[in-house]
């Protein structure tokens, strides 16, 4: 694998913290799966349970290395979201189990969210605020509703939503949701869409030391690319787009993003092999300020990072192989799940397609990501400080009508065949 973050293990500052997230969901998982199943009741939208961990044991819980509290948020409806979304239950628990190592991933964004990836890549841990918890939590029936009448959103796959705290420490709430990139294929380029252009650029210089960096709307734009997208595909991506950002909207949701990942066929996973330097994936990336705690979130050196990549991938290869080379494409088992979701179902992710809908070059990995910010929470200041200096359109928070809008449309423009893409260019009028 080349995105790879930090393995967390014994010494690593946040292993404590990652051991008890993982052992924490492990029991309630568990809990929750041993009963029969039963349709949802209003009560379990807000429902939530405490277990308090330590070193011996009680009736209640098993025993644990940390004392810790773990908080479980509406354990039935992540159920049977996780059904939903057609997880496997005994594979969730394996992916998820402290028995594994997490990484952890690069430096925290803007927000100081902390990501971990499941031992798998299959999921993501994220960390969220208080706000983004209660926001959840408050939006959690409208999610599920949408979930079940769209089976094929393309919002953020949320598994679950749990706190941990240790004994005088903070509270730390967080998700799990879907790693929108696949463990077997190597994404070639990255990009985080919101539809403004306004300090969505990621500087073109700083490419050269970071290749894999997650680029913005101004340097998608810059190479002139497009989802490429014959008319059936477009049609029902399009249309899944309006109906997920008319969620987003009706919730007033600001400041969400659609996150693609390009897997370009005719690379295949080879310069994966030949590139031997460790891409760190960098969460959220629109901060310049160095993280206020630098001495927790220490972020690690280049060759630390790569020997502990090389690490992780020793032990990842022992203990389920992943098939890396071009000649055999076959999709790991937990890939061949997402084939019932219509952009998740080739090889993980929606494959580019000619204006004849004949399949093209490029598989695309893509959802809507970071769609937890209530218009209300932080954005009112902002654009109101923005909106002195910069059209009002053009700024990122606008209200939550203008910024979906703005978003689909964006989106919507950037979405066909390369043939189609090709013509436009031609029939411009040339400066
Ligand atoms: P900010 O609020 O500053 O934008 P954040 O901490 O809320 O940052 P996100 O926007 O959720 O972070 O994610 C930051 C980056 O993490 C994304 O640009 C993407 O590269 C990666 N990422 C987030 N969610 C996923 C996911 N589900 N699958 C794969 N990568 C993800
Ligand atoms: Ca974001
Ligand atoms: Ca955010």
């Amino acid at each position: 694998r080349v995105v790879v973050g930090t393995k967390v293990d014994q010494n690593h500052v946040n292993w404590v913290t990652a051991y008890n997230m993982l052992t924490g969901i492990r029991f309630v998982v568990s809990r929750t799966n041993a009963k029969m199943d039963r349709p949802l009741t209003d009560i379990d939208f807000e429902a939530r349970h405490k277990f308090s961990f330590d070193i011996t044991g009680n009736e209640l819980t098993p025993s644990a290395k940390y004392d810790f509290k773990f908080k479980d948020y509406a354990p039935w409806v992540f159920r049977h979201l996780r059904t939903k979304f057609r997880l496997d239950p005994a594979d969730y628990l394996m992916s998820l189990t402290s028995k594994y190592i997490l990484s952890e991933l690069g430096s925290p964004g803007k927000s100081g969210s902390f990501f971990y990836f499941s031992r798998d890549y299959k999921y993501i841990i994220k960390t969220i605020h208080h706000a983004e918890h209660k926001f959840l939590r408050k939006i959690l029936r409208d999610y599920y509703e949408h979930v079940e009448n769209n089976p094929n959103t393309l919002l953020s796959q949320f598994y679950g939503l749990h706190r941990v705290k240790i004994p005088y420490g903070r509270k730390i709430h967080f998700v799990v949701m879907n790693n929108l990139f696949p463990p077997h294929r190597d994404i070639h380029q990255t990009f985080d869409l919101k539809g403004s252009t306004i300090g969505r650029d990621f500087k073109e210089e700083d490419l050269e030391s970071n290749p894999r960096a997650t680029l913005k709307d101004l340097n998608w734009l810059r190479r002139g690319l497009h989802l490429e997208f014959g008319p059936s595909k477009t049609q029902i991506f399009i249309s899944q787009m309006e109906q997920d950002v008319r969620l987003l909207q009706r919730l007033k949701i600001m400041d969400y993003s659609l996150l693609i990942g390009i897997h370009d066929l005719q690379k295949g996973n080879e310069e994966n092999l030949r590139d031997k330097t460790l891409q760190v994936f960098q969460p959220g990336g629109e901060r310049n300020e160095e993280p206020q705690n630098s001495m927790l979130l220490r972020t690690p050196s280049k060759l630390e990072n790569a020997r502990k990549a090389r690490e992780l991938r020793e032990i990842i290869k022992k203990e389920k192989p992943i098939p890396m080379d071009k000649s055999s494409n076959k999709m790991p088992d937990e890939i061949l799940e997402r084939k019932h979701f219509a952009f998740y179902g080739d090889d993980g992710g929606f494959r580019a397609t000619h204006e004849d809908d004949k399949p093209g070059e490029l598989i695309y990995y893509l959802g809507i990501i970071d769609c937890l910010t209530h218009y209300g929470m932080l954005k009112k200041a902002e654009h109101f400080w923005k909106g002195l200096y910069h059209s009002k359109t053009q700024i990122s928070p606008i209200p939550p009508e203008g910024y979906g809008e703005r978003f689909l449309q964006f989106i919507t423009s950037n979405t066909k065949s390369k043939e189609e893409a090709e013509r436009a260019k031609h029939s411009m009028p040339s400066e």
